[in-house]
């Protein structure tokens, strides 16, 4: 049967009538998490200069009916590996808290859960295409209840980025990241770079050096976390479209999966608000690629994901960036492909 997905139109009231009718009239998907149990709420604040993130007092709402039920939630993420405040739990917390993401606005504690520096990664097998083990936060192997609050953004690499990458990136140790980034391996084309030396200022594997009057990556250093793809304002960092987004959004795809079979009872909200082009790592204050909608919720990720990702697109595909990205498409098979989930969805307006 196809996974129902339950949708808050936004109205002029803002994001809090929003999600309290959402959870008012979809109450019955956090209805299965019962009292005293640990509830981990994923989701990210995002890098220094993003302001489309999920604000905290609609993360508090999610508490607040978690805590009225007699649940014990937490809010929690992960070290990332860009550069910036979010590569160790220090700066991590520091910069949540200068967002508000403080325990008295959240209602919660909020937790980096793969330790101060990110080394809390344990090996968890599994038997994918690509993937034969991943590597997550102990946490996630003892987890039980888990609920992912995720800000819908384009992605350089993915197009959209929806729940299956706020699990799959978000709940992996910064090992398990590195590895799934691990199929990028981008180049510097010669013929268009200026020598500006963005890409290796913001480089985190000081894998870019300048020699003889030419930008080189060395392939055997880099993380292929595709900032230097970011930096570059002449598109001269380039990468195989087709072949490296579509590995890395299988092993995102293989990932999710493998991280949410470690966990029983789990629902997907996915926030259609503030959208950009990039992803909250990336996008500061830029401009809106379309209008907001509202939230969606279900019990299945890939049809959260789906149901999202056909609102927002229509017909036009906001998301390809003029058709160069076709990724996302193939990440919504192959995820289907692997029994992630299913884009099927019944769609119910509330
Ligand atoms: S950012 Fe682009 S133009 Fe600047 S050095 Fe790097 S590749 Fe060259
Ligand atoms: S070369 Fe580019 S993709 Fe590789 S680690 Fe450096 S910034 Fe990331």
């Amino acid at each position: 049967m196809e996974p129902e997905v339950y949708f808050s139109r936004i109205k002029k009231s803002g994001g809090r009538q929003c999600l309290s009718a959402l959870l008012d009239r979809a109450g019955g998907l956090l209805s299965r998490f019962k009292k005293g149990s640990f509830v981990g709420i994923k989701m990210t604040v995002g890098d220094e200069k993003s302001t489309g993130y999920i604000k905290p007092g609609l993360v508090r709402l999610v508490v607040e009916r978690l805590r009225e039920q007699g649940a014990r939630p937490f809010v929690f993420d992960t070290n990332v590996i860009y550069k910036g405040r979010r590569q160790n739990a220090v700066d991590h917390l520091n910069l949540a808290y200068s967002k508000g993401f403080t325990p008295d606005k959240l209602g919660c504690p909020y937790i980096i859960a793969d330790s101060v520096f990110g080394t809390d990664s344990q090996a968890v097998k599994v038997d994918f295409n690509n993937i034969h083990e991943i590597k997550v936060p102990s946490l996630v192997k003892v987890l039980e209840d888990l609920v992912v609050l995720t800000h819908i953004t384009g992605h350089i690499m993915s197009g959209f980025a929806g729940s299956l990458k706020n699990v799959a990136m978000g709940m992996a140790s910064r090992a398990g990241k590195q590895i799934q980034h691990s199929s990028l391996k981008p180049a510097i084309s010669t013929k268009q770079c200026a020598l500006c030396g963005l890409c290796m200022e913001i480089c985190p594997a000081s894998a870019i050096s300048e020699a003889s009057g030419k930008v080189f990556i060395n392939s055997n250093r880099c993380i292929g976390c595709c900032e230097c793809i970011s930096a570059c304002k002449l598109d001269a960092v380039k990468i195989n479209w087709k072949e490296d987004a579509n590995i890395f959004v299988e092993r995102m795809a293989e990932y999710a999966c493998g991280i949410l079979s470690q966990i029983r009872r789990k629902v997907f909200l996915n926030f259609a608000m503030d959208i950009t082009q990039e992803c909250d790592c990336i996008s500061g204050d830029d401009p809106r690629i379309t209008e907001d909608r509202g939230i969606f919720a279900s019990e299945d990720i890939m049809a959260v994901d789906k149901a999202c990702f056909d609102m927002l697109t229509g017909t036009k595909d906001i998301f390809s960036r003029g058709g160069r990205i076709t990724a996302h498409l193939h990440q919504f098979e192959y995820a289907r492909q692997i029994g992630l989930g299913n884009p099927d969805y019944r769609l119910v307006e509330l």
